[in-house]
């Protein structure tokens, strides 16, 4: 049994099917690439993960427990982060108050440190965000604003600000989605250091091939929202339905 378990899940939009019996396995510790043409369901499949969506039908389970009819933010306390297609960084704010802020998340109506409950003090809590940048490899940027930064810095940053919450499941939709080359490569070696450092499960959604087939160790290709095949890298590529439905793009 996966970490993540999608189970027959449709979702239409008035008379649009933008799933259609959709079931997805994703094994922990794995990178789980999600593919497919323009309008395939890609966004929306993801955000019927996160609670931003209510599937019409079918289950979604996440470690064992359903994620259906709970919230955006209970979601994110089961384990599951999102990473935007832009990042979602606070630009007035430095980069190590970025990535403090998750730790002292809003819950339950009062200040909590989210994520920390057992951590004892504040200082403990900003050498875990300083352990966090440097993962990252941005500790020496820790006093920069985050405005003036490069679009990988940024995209550093926000990983940062996912990873401090101790996800089990990085959700990516599109991480390097308008980036130039430099990067986008630089994107993929922060995933791979990423994966290989922590114990972390990630499913992306991404329109490169190249990215798709450097990370990825499944892939589910989806089309006109339904899973076409599901497979290893090797056996995706040049396979003839996954050809067929790019080409029918
Ligand atoms: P992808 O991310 O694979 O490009 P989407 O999940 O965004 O595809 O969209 C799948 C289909 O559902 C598309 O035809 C899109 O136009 C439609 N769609 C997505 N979201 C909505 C919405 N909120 N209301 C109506 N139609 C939508
Ligand atoms: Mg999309």
């Amino acid at each position: 049994m996966g970490i993540l378990e999608v189970k027959g899940v449709n979702k239409r939009f008035g008379g649009l099917q933008a799933l259609g019996d959709v079931n997805l396995s994703v094994q922990e510790n794995t990178v789980h690439a999600i593919i497919g043409p323009n309008g395939a369901g890609k966004s929306t499949l993801l955000n019927c993960l996160v609670g931003k969506l209510i599937p019409d039908t079918g289950s979604v389970m996440f470690d064992g427990q359903s994620v259906l009819g709970r919230k955006p933010h209970e979601i994110n306390q089961m384990g599951i982060s999102r990473v935007f297609q832009t990042p979602e960084i606070f630009s007035d704010l430095t980069v190590m108050e970025n990535v403090l802020i998750p730790c002292f998340a809003k819950r339950d109506g009062a200040f909590r440190m989210h994520a920390y409950e057992s951590v004892a003090s504040e200082k403990e809590v900003i050498e875990r965000a300083e352990a966090m940048l440097e993962d990252v490899n941005m500790l020496d940027k820790r006093h920069m604003h985050s405005a003036s930064m490069s679009r990988g810095d940024k995209r550093r940053l926000e990983m940062a600000m996912c990873l401090v919450q101790e996800p089990k499941l990085l959700l990516l939709d599109e991480p390097t989605a308008g980036m130039a080359r430099a990067d986008t490569n630089n994107t993929i070696d922060l995933l791979k250091e990423i994966n290989e450092k922590r114990d972390i499960t990630m499913a992306i959604i991404e329109h490169d091939m190249h990215v798709v087939f450097s990370l990825a160790e499944r892939i589910t290709v989806l089309a006109q929202g339904t899973p076409l095949v599901e497979d290893t890298p090797e056996n995706i590529k040049g396979h003839p339905k996954v050809q067929e439905a790019y080409l029918g793009q």
